[in-house]
Formats: structure tokens, sequence, C-alpha cells
């Protein structure tokens, strides 16, 4: 790693929008092949506000590409028997590639077996049993999009990996978890640390790649940073003034790092194009198209 005065910022909004272009000539593609857009069914249990915004923003990603999205609405009272027959009639329709159950469902819905019902060929968020096991055995077909996203801002960057000390402040299993496991098929030697580990800092300032996702603003101060190291910043909180910020203390951060991702701007716009590229994936595969929409 190169050491700097001041990190380069990772510019999230200007790679996604690369990875999109190269989605949108092959939505087009698949097209004009096949006669029909790659499409995505998006089921939202509930009026929670901020999975609202998700779903509608996810939608308009669709359409940006040439994916076809539909949005399933069901109210909060939902049952689980209602919720699965409407996924199982998602998972028989051939015109239907990709299958997403917005999160958090509401609490009388156990999330397992909603997300376990959801067919392995069309679980583009990567959440179903299966998917988890084969990005444990590093054959994933469908990486969680928040990780995956993370890989590929690395990637873009030319920020090597392999060989790389990477600690995940974090562990939950959207991000955390994924994030450590993806990052440790690449060869970096990983370590994750989460709300109850003792003195946090002992660990981050090894971190040649810092990726945090624990939803506490300013969690990550200078001096828990390594001078030169990679700082992926996950988290999202809205402070009662309304911003938004991550989890790293950006502005302190910044003259310690490499490299560094802002919040907003970094990480988030990547997670909704890996949905994207999901999608394709899985559209791709249906019509027996064995390249990945990524590239990897
Ligand atoms: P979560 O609440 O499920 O998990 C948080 C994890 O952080 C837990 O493992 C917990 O043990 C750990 N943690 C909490 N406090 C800690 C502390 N003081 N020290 C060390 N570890 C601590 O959250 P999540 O769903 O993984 O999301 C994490 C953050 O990432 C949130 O801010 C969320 O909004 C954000 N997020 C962003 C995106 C994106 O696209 N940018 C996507 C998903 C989540």
């Amino acid at each position: 790693m190169t050491q700097t005065a001041g990190a380069k910022i990772i510019d999230g909004r200007h790679h996604a929008r690369q990875l999109r272009e190269a989605l949108r000539i092959k939505a087009a593609g698949l097209l004009a092949k096949f006669g029909a857009p790659p499409k995505l069914t998006v089921i939202l249990v509930g009026d929670d506000a901020p999975s609202r915004l998700y779903v509608s923003n996810k939608s308009k990603a669709c359409r940006d590409v040439g994916i076809a999205s539909v949005v399933i609405e069901l109210p909060a009272s939902t049952g689980l028997e209602a919720l699965l027959a409407v996924i199982e009639e998602q998972n028989r329709d051939p015109s239907v590639h990709g299958i997403l159950v917005q999160l958090p469902l509401p609490a009388h819905l156990p999330v397992h077996a909603v997300l376990e019902r959801i067919s392995v060929e069309k679980d583009v968020d990567g959440f179903h049993l299966y998917n988890v096991g084969s990005l444990a055995l590093g054959t994933a077909v469908f990486p969680p999009c928040t990780p995956y996203g993370v890989q590929k801002l690395l990637e873009a960057e030319g920020i090597p990996i392999a060989g790389q000390n990477v600690v995940v402040v974090g562990a939950s299993n959207i991000v955390g978890k994924p994030t450590a496991m993806m990052l440790m098929q690449k060869d970096a030697t990983v370590c994750i640390c989460h709300a109850k580990t003792r003195d946090l800092a002992q660990f981050t300032i090894l971190a040649d790649i810092l990726v945090v996702a624990a939803g506490k603003p300013n969690l990550i101060v200078p001096q828990m940073v390594k001078t030169g190291a990679v700082v992926i910043d996950v988290g999202i909180n809205r402070l009662p003034n309304g911003k938004v910020v991550g989890d790293v203390d950006f502005e302190g951060v910044r003259q310690k790092a490499s490299y560094i991702t802002p919040v907003p701007g970094g990480v988030g716009p990547m997670t909704v194009t890996m949905l994207l590229a999901n999608t394709i994936t899985a559209a791709q595969r249906m019509w027996g198209i064995s390249e990945t929409s990524t590239g990897t």
C-alpha cells in the first residue's frame, strides 16, 4: 500500500455507473436474443418507510439498465403461508429471473423460512441457505450484494487483496460475515470483530484493508487506523440533524488512509448495482448462458 498525505476518495457512484453501463449492454443483448428482458420481482411486506424507499430505488435502478421489475406489496398482517404462496408463484413463473424479499420482515414472519422458499436459481440477494453455503465453499453464483460491491470497489481501484491483512468490523449475516468470507476467498488474511470484541483498536490497527459495517457513527477514529490503510465504510447512520454518515470519522481518517470510501457515495451505490448484476446473471443462467454479468 502506498503511504499518502491524504487518502484517495473512492467514488462509488463512478464505479457503479461504469458497471451499470456494461449491464445495460448485456440486458439489451438478452432482450434482442430472447425477446424478453431480465426480470426481478421484489416482495415488500408491510409499511416500513425506509424499506419502501429502498424498493423504489431498486425498481428505478432496474429500469435504468433495462431490467423489468415488479413490486408485489403485501400488508403487514400477511401470514407465513400466504407469503410462501406468493414466493412459490414467482418461483414457477418462467418470465421471472430474480426474486428479492425486502428485509426486515414484520416480526411475526420467520426470515429464514421465507428466504429458503425462494428458488436458489432466483435468489439474487444470495441469502438462501444454499447460496450462503456456496459462498463458504467459494463457489457462489449470487454473492450477497453489499459484500460483492465492496469486492468490486477494491478490484476497480486496483487494490490488491491477496496476502493483505483484512479486518472486518461487524459480523452480521448480510454484511460482515459474507464480506470476510469473500475476501478470505481472495486470499486475504481476515479477522472479524464485533460488538463483544475487546479493545477493537488492537485489531483495526493491523488492517491493510479495514471494512467497517457496525452501524455506529465515529466508531473508527484515526488512532485505530494504520497509516496507508484502505478504509471501506459500509455504515449508514442518520444523525439527529438529518445528516447521513458512515461508521468512520471520515475527515480524521482520510488524513491517514491511502484510500477511503465516503458516505454517502461509496459502498451504497454499488450495493444496488450488484443486485442488477446478479439479476442479469440469473437470467443468463436460465437462458443457458454461462458467462456472468460482471465477468467474475
Ligand atoms: P447489524 O446490526 O446486523 O450488525 C452490526 C454488526 O456490528 C454486529 O455484528 C455487531 O456485533 C457489530 N457491532 C456493533 N457495534 C459494534 C462496536 N461498537 N464495535 C464492533 N462491532 C460492533 O448491521 P448490518 O445489517 O450488518 O449493517 C451494518 C451497517 O451497514 C449499518 O449502518 C447499515 O445501515 C449499513 N449497511 C449499508 C449497506 C450499503 O449498501 N452501504 C448495506 C447494508 C447495511
